[in-house]
C-alpha cells in the first residue's frame, strides 16, 4: 500500500480545512482497478466535501480528493451547481494526477459558459474521463504483481 505527493498534499489540505473550522463530510468513495506493467493496481479514494467561509476569495475549488465550497453562496441552487462543478474536477485528478491543473491549458476542463440555475450546461462543456481511460491517481494504491 502506498500513496504519493498528491495524496500527501491533499490530505494536508483536508487537515487545514478541519483546523479552519470547515464542515467536512465524506462525498463518496471511489474504487479503481488499473492494469500496469507490474500487474494490477487497486486504488481507493475517499472524496471529501468541505463547506467553509472562503471570504469570497472563491466559490469552489478542488484538489486531489478534496472539494472546498463556499458557505457564502446565496442559495441551495448555487451550492448544487458548485458541487457538481467541483465533482467533475475530481474526475480530472483521477485522470491526470498532479498534472490535472496543467491539463486545463490543453483540454476544456473549465466551462466557457455557466448557467447558475442548471449545472448540466457546464457539465456538458467540461472534459470527462472517457470509459477505459486509466486512473492516474488514487489516494491509496495496492499493487498486485502479475503471476502470483
Ligand atoms: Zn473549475
Amino acid at each position: 500500500m502506498h500513496t504519493n505527493l498528491l495524496g500527501i498534499t491533499a490530505t494536508a489540505a483536508l487537515v487545514v480545512c478541519l483546523l479552519l473550522g470547515g464542515e467536512v463530510s465524506l462525498y463518496d468513495f471511489r474504487v479503481s482497478i488499473t492494469t500496469r506493467a507490474a500487474g494490477l493496481v487497486i486504488g481507493l479514494t475517499p472524496t471529501f466535501l468541505c463547506w467553509m467561509d472562503t471570504r469570497n476569495l472563491f466559490y469552489g475549488a478542488c484538489y486531489g480528493n478534496l472539494m472546498v465550497c463556499s458557505t457564502a453562496l446565496p442559495t441551495e441552487v448555487h451550492k448544487a451547481r458548485i458541487v457538481a462543478h467541483e465533482a467533475r474536477h475530481l474526475e480530472h485528478f483521477e485522470a491526470f494526477g498532479l498534472w490535472a491543473s496543467f491539463m486545463q491549458y490543453l483540454l476544456p476542463l473549465e466551462p466557457s459558459f455557466v448557467d447558475w440555475a442548471d449545472p448540466a450546461v457546464e457539465l456538458r462543456q467540461m472534459w470527462r474521463r472517457p470509459i477505459g481511460w486509466p486512473y492516474r491517481w488514487s489516494l491509496l494504491e495496492f499493487e498486485m504483481e502479475a503471476g502470483r
